[in-house]
This record gives structure tokens, sequence and C-alpha cells, in this order.
């Protein structure tokens, strides 16, 4: 399958030799033909094992592959001058953009990636013959993150063997044991540095509605939910018609943004809709910032059950993507430009981040006599917007195969990718899309 054939003799030994590019190209087509036709059911099931195996090989030669890229990089920056406290910065979010995934992953895999190679041989070679997936080597990891470098060579080792046919919790049971056993006080360590991870967020669940989560200290969210329970307890004993569940839902929403009922639509909410679906009838979906697409009749409910709300008009013409004219002669972008850019984008510009907006910035800098205008301003996330301005890296306004606004960004290597700015809601048919706010609650 992959050219170069899976071994070959050299003095007397079979060595391993390393796939081409060409090579693994060729095993995706080998790959798109194995539909199992023909086979036994014993040998389907046999297949399925083996394909298994293929995945976890091919996540240990990427942690492989990643870690050589991350010593070649920093030696030729080393040679180039690069401090040392700044050598791979970015790094993270090269390797998530080859993989297609988030920037987040993408340090995330080379973290591991690192782990693997210069401190966990045996988990490495226990990926690498497919007796753990991916997800159970980064549990590993996971767990044995508070530990000396010492500590966690001897979990490795001890680890060898015991890591076939177990579960995911099974594996970080194990992990984490033999780490408390060798590091009494890394159980502490771990819960402070857990603590440091507390935070809020927010996804998008079927039917429209989402899961707001805490990762809270524990006692913390203990006593949140105490809290909204024992609240419950008393209005339902009161007669409250509702459900224990529906007012404590109505409960947390109610406390946290200091409405008097649940569903007085609260401060700063941005919807983008077009005038159609607003005043028509129309059921083109409108976007709900920080959330995504919501149906119509949804969009009209909430605006009529708004105490106030402004519209306001972002697009000047048909079919097109100019806006009404908000350009600055400012250096940073703020006011209705800023805005504008982070409800065009609706998340990070970098291909494969979902991260909300938190920065716009300029897409050529400013300092470069970049403009401070809608097609030179780009909304990124933080982590995003300080990787670009890590060395070698470049970004350019370009013309796409389609119509929208093309960010390419170039990284250290050479390497391009594209992103378009989402279309806004009925770009295709209605001249002009608004943007509703709705007013504070009384
Ligand atoms: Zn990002």
């Amino acid at each position: 399958m992959f050219s170069g054939g899976s071994t070959s003799g050299a003095a007397g030994s079979l060595l391993p030799v390393a796939p081409t590019l060409d090579g693994l190209r060729d095993a995706l087509g080998a790959f798109a033909a194995h539909d199992g036709a023909g086979l036994t059911e014993t040998e389907l099931v046999d297949h399925l094992t083996a394909l298994e195996k293929v995945k976890s090989a091919i996540a240990a030669a990427q942690a492989r592959v990643s870690a050589t890229l991350a010593t070649t990089r920093a030696r030729s920056e080393a040679d180039a001058g690069v401090p040392a406290a700044e050598r791979c910065r970015g790094l993270g979010n090269e390797i998530g953009l080859a993989r297609q995934e988030s920037p987040v992953r993408g340090r995330q895999h080379l973290g591991l990636a690192l782990v693997l190679v210069h401190e966990m041989p045996h988990t490495l070679a226990a990926l690498t013959r497919g007796d753990i997936s991916e997800w159970r080597a980064t549990l590993v990891a996971r767990e044995t993150a508070t530990l000396s470098k010492a500590h966690r060579a001897q979990v490795d080792t001890e680890l060898t063997g015991q890591l076939t046919g177990v579960g995911d919790k099974k594996v970080a049971d194990l992990a984490r044991a033999i780490g408390y056993r060798l590091d009494p006080g890394s159980a502490l360590r771990r819960i402070r540095g857990a603590e440091t991870d507390r935070r809020v967020g927010l996804r998008p669940a079927p039917d429209t509605m989402c899961n707001l989560t805490a990762l809270l200290p524990v006692a913390q969210g203990v006593a949140c939910k105490a809290a909204l329970t024992n609240d419950a307890d008393a209005k339902r004993a009161a007669g409250d018609p509702r459900t224990r569940g529906q007012i404590m839902a109505d409960t947390l929403v109610e406390r946290i943004t200091g409405q008097t009922s649940a569903n007085a639509v609260p401060v700063e909410v941005g919807l983008v809709m077009t005038d159609t679906t607003l005043l028509g009838g129309d059921q083109t979906p409108a976007h709900l910032d920080g959330y995504g697409a919501i149906p119509a009749f949804l969009a009209r409910r909430l605006v009529r059950a708004a105490e106030e709300a402004w519209v306001r008009r972002l697009y000047t013409s048909p079919h097109s993507s100019s806006l009404v004219a908000m350009d600055s002669r400012r250096r940073t972008f703020d006011g209705q430009l800023r805005r504008f850019l982070i409800l065009r984008d609706q998340t990070c510009r970098n291909p494969w981040c979902d991260a909300p907006v938190r920065h716009v910035d300029h897409v050529r800098r400013a300092g470069d006599g970049g403009p401070t205008t809608a097609d030179n301003g780009q909304g990124l996330c933080e982590a995003c917007n300080y990787a670009k301005e890590s060395s070698g890296w470049r970004t350019r306004r370009v013309a796409g195969p389609g119509p929208g606004h093309v960010v390419e960004t170039v990284t250290p290597t050479g390497h391009r990718h594209q992103s378009r700015a989402p279309d806004p809601p009925g770009r295709r048919r209605y001249p002009y899309r608004l943007e509703i706010q709705f007013a504070p609650a009384a």
C-alpha cells in the first residue's frame, strides 16, 4: 500500500521503510476502495480490528513527525538567532492547520507528541502497535502531567502491558494511581491546576436549545445546584405550576442576568436577519450572535418579545457584500465597524477554528499601510491573533473562487490556507440584512 514496500532487507535485518508522501496519498485511494465486499463475516471483523490499529499507528506516526518538526524548527530558529523562549511559537497552530483542526487541538497534538516521543516511549510503542487509541494515549499523558519527568517515565514503564483490553476510564485510573503512589503531592498540584481551568461555555443543542456549562471547583458547583434546588422546592411548595427543572433553569437565567423573568430577552443579544424574514414572513434562517443559525419563526418571536429593539441596516446593495460605509481613519477597529466584522465573521477566521471572536485586527498590518476598513479587517480569537504575529506568518486579502471576503494565511513553511467569511442570512436573494439589537431589560 505504501510505496517502497512495508519492509526492506538491509544487511540481513528487516527495517521498516517510512512511506513517501505519494505512498500516503495512494493509501487514501486504497482505503476508499475498501468496503469489505466478498469477505466472510469473520474476515470483516478482522478487517475492522486491523483498520482500527492502522488509525492508532497513524496517530503514532503523526506524533513522531510532529516531534521531528519541533526539533527541526527549534534548530533552524536557533541558527537564525531567535531567543530560546520564542522558538516554536505558533507551531501548534501550524500543526492544527496541517491536521485540519482548530489551533487549540493543534497545540494539544503537539504537546502530546512531545510527551510521547521524549518522555513516554512505552506508551508511544503501544500506540504504534495499535494496542491503544490516540485518545487513551492522551489520557495517560494528561493523568501524568503534574509529575516530574522521572516519575512520568516510571508510570510509562509500569503501564507496559497493562493498557491492552482496558477502557478509557480504567486507563486514566491506572495512570493516576501509579502517579499518586510515586508522588502523593501530585494530587494537590492537580487540584490547584484544575481550579485554574474553571470556565463557562455555550454549546448548541437540538431544537434551538443550548447547553450553558460551567467547569467549577466541586464545592462551588454543588452549592450552585443546591441553591437552585432549594429555590425550586420552595416555589413548588408555594404552588408554582412549573416543573422543578423548569424553575431551576428560569432561576439560573434570572440570577445571572439580573432580569426579573427568564423570558425577558437580555442585553446585547445580536440577531442578523433579512428584512423579509423580519417583516414579510419569509423563512430564511437568522443568525444569533454567539449561537449560530436559528429558524425564522424563532427570530421573529425574539423580536416580538423584546421590550425595545434597534434595527440597523448592514449592507447597501443587493447580492453583494458591500456594507453601509463604516470605514475608519483610526488605526483600531471599534464602534460600528468592529460590530459589523464580528457579525460578518461569526467566529474566528482562522480555518477550522470555532472560537469566539475576541480581536478584530488588520489583515494587512496598519504599520505596513493596511487601512482600517471592513475589507482589511478580520475577527480572530486571541490565540490565532498572537500566532499570526509570530515570525514567518503572513496574511493577505485575496479574491476567492466565489463572492465573499477571503483571507489567505501563509505559515512559516509556506503552506497557504484560505478562509472565506460565512454567507450572511439571505445573501443570494435579498438586498438587506438587518441587525436587530435588543434593548436592555428595564
Ligand atoms: Zn482562532
